[in-house]
């Protein structure tokens, strides 16, 4: 078992760290939020006042953090200050640059480390049924394994510095632009007077079928479970699928990658969140569509 400091308390970071403490690691949570710190403390996770008390002798540092520039902050404050030969893992959604940078910076100070952005949501995290999606060494990643294994289901190794975000942001791209498809396709059928569960039934088993038809219908009805039916509480919330847009559309400027169905879904969520919606599920972005 090892010692783990846990850095970032949010809706993932504190049941992912509670995962990790169940599994039998010595955990010891930090945020800069006193009430994370409070909630992680009532939820019975060990706790720390400062980066420094949490790192102590951790073999372990894991960072659950908004983006990338609290990423560089806090990996450039760790560095300095974590035992040596530990393993430094990022979950947290951020740009590749700002990853590869992470990676380096561990580099110049001799520790092995990993990008490992995650999908599944709350949900996944509080169920310990989470995607990683790992970037780094080989070596790094035999040792991140098991602790990735603590806190999710399926951990993909999509190759070195970086890929892990790059396979995140690839995938969220299709989704965008596929929740968008789904739901232009419904609203059409709704002004040709198809009913729902009809296009459902041809189109979740023809060459239409994608995850945002069959797993997370974005109209009540076919699939008793999706966002639609508890009137688009999320679930996925609209302003987290505009991040990871804006993410994909950085690094397609950045890569010089053609990507303008990936750049009309980033403006079209834009434009959700503009008009209030940010909070609700993604699939709500039918009713914009709609018109
Ligand atoms: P969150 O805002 O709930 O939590 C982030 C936490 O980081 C906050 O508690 C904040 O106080 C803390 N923090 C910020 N700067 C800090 C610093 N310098 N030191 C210590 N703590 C600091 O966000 P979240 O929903 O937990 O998401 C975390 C990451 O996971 C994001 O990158 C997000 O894109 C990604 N993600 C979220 C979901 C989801 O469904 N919420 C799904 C997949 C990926």
């Amino acid at each position: 078992m090892a010692t783990i400091a846990f850095i970032g308390l949010g809706n993932m970071g504190l049941p992912m760290a509670g995962n990790l403490a169940k599994a039998g690691h010595e955990v010891t949570g930090f945020d800069l939020s006193e009430a994370a710190v409070e909630a992680a403390g009532a939820a019975g996770l060990a706790t720390a006042q400062s980066l420094a008390d949490a790192i102590g002798a951790a073999e372990v540092v894991i960072t659950m953090l908004p983006a990338g520039k609290h990423v560089l902050s806090v990996w450039s404050n760790l560095v300095e200050m974590v035992p040596a030969g530990a393993l430094l893992l990022d979950c947290s959604t951020i740009d590749v640059e700002s990853a590869r940078k992470a990676h380096q910076m561990a580099e110049e100070h001799g520790f092995s480390s990993i990008d490992a952005p995650v999908s599944g949501g709350t949900l996944g995290a509080a169920a310990a049924t989470l995607t990683f999606m790992a970037g780094g060494s080989k070596e790094a990643f035999d040792r991140a394994l098991p602790f990735l294994e603590a806190m999710g289901r399926r951990i993909v190794h999509c190759g070195e510095a970086g890929a892990g975000q790059a396979a995140k942001i690839c995938n969220n791209m299709i989704l965008g632009i596929s929740m968008i498809g789904v739901c232009e396709a419904f609203a059409l059928a709704e002004k040709l007077g198809l009913s729902h569960q009809a296009l459902f039934d041809v189109a979740s088993t023809a060459s239409g079928q994608c995850w945002s038809l069959t797993s997370y219908c974005p109209v009540p009805g076919p699939v008793p479970n999706s966002p639609a039916n508890r009137d688009y509480a999320p679930g996925f919330a609209a302003a987290l699928m505009l991040k990871d847009l804006k993410l994909s559309q950085e690094a397609a400027l950045a890569s010089g990658a053609a990507t303008p169905l990936g750049a009309e879904a980033a403006q079209l969520y834009a434009l959700f969140e503009k008009q209030g919606h940010g909070a609700r599920d993604f699939s709500a972005i039918i009713e914009m569509l709609r018109g």
